[in-house]
């Protein structure tokens, strides 16, 4: 138990001078952050640290005083420049020491692999006095510390190699964990929300959430989606689900036809298994968004029972050789129109035998086209009975925003028409 009284509270330190140079970004602190907040931690400090012993040492000295549980990421390989070790072992006023326990399985290790184990790997034969081994999971072992101190600070030292990381963590830290703050987890609830302004959300569902139970609620406003997010802490998942399932119906009532899922439930699920359920078949022709429609429901296992395919016609050349549209329609309505885009849906409906159609033109940015601003956008939906509906509005955004909001705003169309709401 932490010393407050309050919920254990962690720092995570990654190391790594690439991570400070801009070269690498830090997806295990935000791995580790997950899984520590889902064990009921509180995160409160993420920290990257170059390869450089002193800063690291003095880092760890200074975060021991603020909190119960350091995890430290990366520097543990067998180079110059991995100085976790020494750092750590600094920082408690300790000497390293050689196991000859995690010698013997580095060589074994090596030798499964076949592979030659070169001098300096016997540097990851050596942890911090007092420290227990966590074995390695690849080639670098991790170890577990303690930090005198009212409350004891424990150190953990993982491999910034993600998976082993990811599996060293469980093994080591989740059942200290259990140890520290006696069991419990914190899941997040999150609701996709599409078509609505992030107050405009926030207005409907903040009277709902009096937070008296603990539950914690937060808005996040992604390109292409609102998330409202419910943290519940209870005894174990199924007591966490109990607990929020009833939030979740209130909220998804309160917002209607707009909430698209729940959880795991995001825009491209839902639709392909819309359309599955309906037994229907979906084909896509993409100026402005260049095949990321196509590519964002492909990523859904199964999407080939829906999806037939798709045409990219950049261009005005392709959508007239490609598609079959009229030059002279697009001469006289312009690429980046809703007779275009009508046609467009028509015609690649018709081309792959669908039984709806996407098809979507805009101006992404980032210079204006034809007099037409940055954010332009038009989307159509061809229906089975070969009627077309085109919508048309300024996406606000970059043109990475562009391309994802104009996405959204047609999958999201076929959602809409395809659960009758
Ligand atoms: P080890 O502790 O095993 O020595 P390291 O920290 O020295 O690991 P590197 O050898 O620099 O790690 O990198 C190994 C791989 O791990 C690289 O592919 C790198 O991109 C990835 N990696 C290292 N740290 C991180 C991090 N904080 N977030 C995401 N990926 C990382």
């Amino acid at each position: 138990m932490s010393s407050t009284g309050d919920r254990v509270r962690a720092a995570v330190v990654s190391v790594g001078s690439e991570l400070l140079l801009g070269d690498l970004t830090d997806t295990n602190a935000t791995w580790l952050s997950r899984r520590l907040t889902e064990h009921g931690v509180e995160v409160v400090h993420h920290l990257a640290v170059g390869d450089d012993v002193d800063r690291l040492g003095a880092s760890v000295r200074w975060l021991a005083a603020e909190v119960e549980l350091i995890v430290v990421g990366g520097g543990l390989g067998p180079t110059a420049d991995d100085v976790t070790r020494e750092a750590l072992a600094a920082a408690a006023g300790r000497e390293l020491v050689h196991d000859p326990y995690l010698e013997e399985d580095l060589v074994r290790r090596f030798a499964a692999m076949d592979r030659r184990m070169a001098p300096q790997n016997l540097r990851q034969a050596w942890i911090p006095a007092g420290a227990r081994a966590i074995p390695a999971v690849g080639t670098a072992p991790g170890f577990h510390l303690e930090l005198p101190g009212n409350p004891t600070t424990h150190v953990v030292a993982v491999p910034g190699v993600p998976w082993e990381l990811r599996e060293q963590f469980e093994a080591a830290v989740v059942p200290l964990l259990t140890e520290l703050t006696g069991g419990g987890v914190t899941l997040t609830r999150v609701l996709h929300v599409a078509g609505r302004g992030e107050s405009d959300v926030a207005e409907i569902v903040e009277p709902l959430v009096d937070g008296s139970d603990g539950t914690v609620l937060s808005f996040l406003a992604r390109s292409h989606e609102i998330q409202v997010r419910l943290t519940v802490t209870a005894a174990d998942r199924a007591a966490v689900l109990a607990r929020s399932e009833p939030l979740v119906q209130r909220v998804t009532a309160a917002l209607g036809g707009s909430v698209v899922g729940v959880d795991d439930e995001d825009l491209e699920t839902v639709v392909l298994r819309l359309l599955r359920e309906r037994g229907r078949t979906l084909a896509t022709a993409e100026s402005a968004t260049a095949g990321d429609i196509a590519a964002r429901l492909g990523r859904v296992p199964g999407a080939s029972a829906a999806l037939l395919g798709g045409a990219v016609v950049y261009t005005a050349r392709a959508k007239q050789e490609v598609l079959g549209l009229p030059a002279s329609l697009l001469s006289e309505h312009g690429t980046v129109s809703e007779a275009t885009t009508r046609a467009l849906a028509l015609a690649v409906r018709q081309r792959f035998g669908s039984d709806h159609a996407l098809a979507v033109t805009g101006v992404a940015g980032p210079t204006a086209v034809d007099g037409l601003p940055v954010g332009t956008a038009f989307w159509a939906l061809a229906h089975p009975d070969g009627e077309v509906e085109v919508h048309g509005r300024r996406i606000p955004g970059d043109r990475g925003q562009v391309i994802a909001r104009l996405g959204s705003a047609a999958l999201d169309l076929l959602r809409l028409r395809l659960a009758g709401v």
